[in-house]
């Protein structure tokens, strides 16, 4: 198993990208994010309680997401590895998440980061508002904040991650296929 951290702030691609990259190397995409929302559409409890933390930009608890991405992990068979997207988000889940795959024989094998302007990502949140319907990219101070939490509590994971060689920057602008192609190359190095 070779397990990828697909990481940047919000409107860096990550999801766009997972999705073509789960595909093309057999990977299995875990989106917190994805997990949440489909928690909230189905009405369970805890999606109610999400929900709000969420429309506000901020982070919901550190337990909740690391049950959610160990149940995951427990109940996957036959994948190459595991593509974390929008997980880890604070160095506590990173933590987490290593000594859950160190228990399982695994390990984070690399983190690649999209680095993107903070204009273009103020754009293309906007602009995906239109089409995802996502409460949390209709507010500009929503986004606004859930820059500013990414900046406070998710890029402290990128020092803790490159200290552990795993870090590997990509150019996150451009066009989907350019970004891809990047991504691509960097993750059939140890694929
Ligand atoms: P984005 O496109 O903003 O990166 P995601 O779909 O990854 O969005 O996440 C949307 C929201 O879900 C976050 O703003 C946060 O409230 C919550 N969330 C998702 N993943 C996590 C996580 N690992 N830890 C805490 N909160 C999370």
């Amino acid at each position: 198993m070779v397990n990828f951290l697909i990481f940047g702030p919000p409107g860096s691609g990550k999801g766009t990208q997972s999705v073509r990259l789960a595909e093309k190397f057999n990977l299995l995409h875990l989106s917190t994010g994805d997990m949440l929302r489909a928690e909230i559409k189905a009405g369970t409890e805890l999606g109610k309680k999400m929900s709000l933390i969420m429309s506000k930009g901020e982070l919901v608890p550190d337990e909740v997401v690391i049950e959610m991405i160990a149940n995951k992990i427990d109940s996957s068979k036959g994948s190459a590895g595991f593509l974390f997207d929008g997980f880890p988000r604070t160095v506590a889940q990173t933590v987490s998440l290593e000594k859950m795959l160190n228990d399982r024989g695994m390990k984070i094998d690399q983190m690649l980061v999209l680095d993107v302007d903070h204009d273009e990502l103020v754009k293309r949140l906007i602009a995906r508002a239109e089409l995802s319907g996502r409460p949390d990219d209709k507010d500009p101070a929503v986004i606004e904040n859930r820059i500013d939490v990414y900046k406070e509590k998710t890029e402290p994971i990128i020092n803790y991650c490159n200290n552990k060689g795993l870090y590997q920057p990509v150019n996150g602008m451009g066009t989907i296929d350019d970004i891809f192609k990047r991504l691509c190359d960097h993750m059939k190095k140890l694929l």
